[in-house]
């Protein structure tokens, strides 16, 4: 945007408008709160980063996103950006791409190598984190980060979770997983991978853990009970992704049959279509809309050809044949059978039915409290057991790889409050009782609200169509497992970048300095860049209602 035209004198040059007591209201600045920022489950200040990536300084931005989520490359592919449905663009054309932004950053930090900060100053804590899915390795970075010895304990034979093990590679290339988990371990922390915890006390006390950190996530597959006959084929979804993920190619059949409405019905009906099945057909017992499944990955799993049967339970499979109840309705919107049935052939039904926590490990922790299938935290993200914190699909919250990872971080720095209240014992001085555990309360709430719509200034924004992502065209994308969005190029990303209105906060247009009438605002060698010379301010308003942003605000005069 080309800066607007300066109109008057030199600053604070009109002396005989030295303001008296009549000023009512004067203007401050402010840093408002981005209604991205706010929405971003990971915590990320995308605003902030946005502004640095605005003049090409990638780097710059990648280091300020990293310091909430060091996995920018896989968020740009599988974060389902709630940071853009809350951006005020929308109201003006489109939000801003702000996810394939996040993407570009992601893949220029791994091709051009960039390292992620040093950890600080040793503190010879220890922290155990079990489970190396996003949650895990979230904390673990964070924890590192603050000095903190962490080991993370893992099941299963390669870190990731369900990053590595659900999501298919048509969505999240494997190397591009690799790259930011290899880059993340390279600070230090230790990774034992097929490693499972039995028993949490067990293994805290052997290992000298002053903290743990349970992101076990919810590993087994939700059943529903369908009488079936002796050749019915029945799999689970995880499995076949699982299988397809390590390079396996199940033999599924002609016509494949899944069931579900959720994001891993999509991706296992998409991945059975590249696995060489004919017919894709997801059963879905409720209408599109109260479908769970992103909208994104139902549209490109329609323009890949799966079908959807809508409104159907499968009440019985028999050796190729399915019998399907029809549902309606009821006024509540909840599913009812109708008694009507139709008939289906598929050579295999995939159950996609979701995913429960396995309760084994959490009932070795004393005290846990398990509600609903999940594992109780509280504004901390501890559980009842003091120095025990968990995050992720384990605790009662939104399921994704986003809100894991701003888990993994809150919980670090609620864990390094925690380690900071309750320092190791002296051995020396040891008496015969143990202190209790001290608990923190949670950190104080940002007290402010996004920035909305109204408070920008939009007159000054020039029109920017948003620019998409180029895309696999749908008839060659069954074809094989290669990822399906492709990234922006350095100008695209620029561009983008820069169609953000930096809603709440300065990004340095010169505005107020121009419109003020009596010269009183002016530049200063400060962060902010700005100030405002009360001696001369009238409180007429002017700077806050044309600062395009709403990074001034009028506030009433101190009495
Ligand atoms: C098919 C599918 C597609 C998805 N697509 C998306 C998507 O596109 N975008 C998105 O945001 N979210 C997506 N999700 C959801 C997302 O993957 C999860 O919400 C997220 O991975 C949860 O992170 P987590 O760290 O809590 O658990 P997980 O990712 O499940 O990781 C838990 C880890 O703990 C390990 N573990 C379990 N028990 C033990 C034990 N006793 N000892 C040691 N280790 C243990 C497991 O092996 C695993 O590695 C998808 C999920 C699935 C299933
Ligand atoms: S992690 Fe997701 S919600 Fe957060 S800024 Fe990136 S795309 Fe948006
Ligand atoms: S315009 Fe920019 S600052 Fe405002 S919500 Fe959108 S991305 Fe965030
Ligand atoms: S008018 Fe421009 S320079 Fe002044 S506060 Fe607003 S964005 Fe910053």
């Amino acid at each position: 945007m080309d800066k607007p035209f300066a109109i008057t004198l030199d600053v604070r040059s009109s002396l005989a408008n030295h303001t008296g007591t009549w000023r009512s209201e004067r203007p401050v600045y402010v840093d408002g709160l981005p209604p991205c920022n706010h929405a971003c489950p990971a915590g990320e200040q995308v605003q902030a980063w946005l502004y640095a990536a605005e003049d090409g300084s990638y780097e710059t931005a990648w280091r300020r996103l990293v310091n909430d989520n060091p996995f920018p490359a896989v968020m740009g592919r599988v974060c389902y950006h709630p940071c853009e449905t809350a951006c005020n663009r929308a109201e003006l054309d489109s939000a801003v791409g702000i996810n394939s932004v996040e993407r570009f950053l992601g893949d220029e930090a791994i091709a051009r190598g960039w390292r992620l900060p040093e950890p600080s100053a040793p503190t010879g804590r220890r922290v155990l984190v079990v489970g190396a899915g996003p949650a895990g390795l979230s904390a673990a970075y964070q924890l590192r980060l603050r000095g903190h010895e962490v080991e993370i304990h893992e099941a299963g034979s390669q870190p990731g979770g369900m990053m590595r093990f659900g999501i298919p590679t048509f969505r999240l290339p494997r190397d591009v997983l690799d790259a930011e988990i290899s880059r993340l371990l390279e600070l230090g922390i230790t990774l034992r991978l097929d490693t499972p915890v039995t028993d949490l006390v067990r293994t805290m006390t052997a290992g000298r853990f002053d903290a743990a950190f349970l992101a076990v996530g919810a590993q087994l597959s939700r059943r529903a009970y369908i009488p079936a006959g002796q050749a019915a084929r029945i799999l689970d979804a995880l499995e076949v992704l699982g299988q397809a993920a390590a390079g396996e190619r199940p033999q599924l059949g002609r016509t494949v049959i899944v069931y579900g409405g959720g994001n891993t019905a999509m991706d296992t009906a998409r991945t059975a279509r590249r696995l060489g099945a004919e017919e894709a057909i997801v059963v879905y017992r409720r209408t599109q809309a109260q479908m769970p499944a992103d909208a994104t990955e139902l549209r490109e799993a329609l323009e890949e050809g799966v079908q959807i049967r809508w409104l159907r339970t499968i009440s019985a499979v028999g050796g190729g044949t399915l019998r399907l109840e029809k549902m309606s309705l009821d006024d509540d919107g909840r599913p009812q059978p109708t008694g009507e049935f139709e008939e289906l052939t598929g050579d295999c039904v995939i159950l996609a039915l979701g995913q429960d926590v396995d309760r084994a490990l959490l009932d070795t922790v004393p005290g846990a409290e398990v509600v609903d299938g999940v594992l109780q935290v509280d504004a901390t993200m501890m559980t009842a057991r003091p120095g025990v914190f968990a995050g992720g699909d384990v605790v009662p919250s939104t399921r994704s790889v986003t809100v894991g990872i701003g888990h993994g971080k809150a919980a670090a720095v609620n864990i390094d409050r925690w380690l900071t209240a309750n320092p190791r014992p002296d051995p020396a001085l040891a008496t015969s009782s143990v202190p209790s555990p001290v608990r923190v309360g949670p950190p104080a709430p940002d007290p402010r609200r996004p920035v909305p719509f109204g408070r920008l200034n939009t007159w000054y924004y020039s029109d920017a169509p948003h620019r998409t992502r180029p895309r696999l065209e749908a008839a060659r994308r069954t074809a094989d497992f290669g990822e399906v969005v492709g990234g922006l190029e350095a100008d695209t990303a620029l561009y983008e970048a820069r169609r953000c209105l930096s809603c709440g906060n300065c990004f340095g247009c010169d505005n107020c300095v121009g419109v003020c009438p009596d010269n009183a605002v002016h530049t200063v060698d400060d962060a902010r860049g700005y100030a405002i010379d009360l001696d001369y301010c009238k409180g007429c308003g002017l700077c806050a209602e044309e600062c395009p942003c709403g990074a001034i605000e009028m506030e009433p005069e101190p009495t």
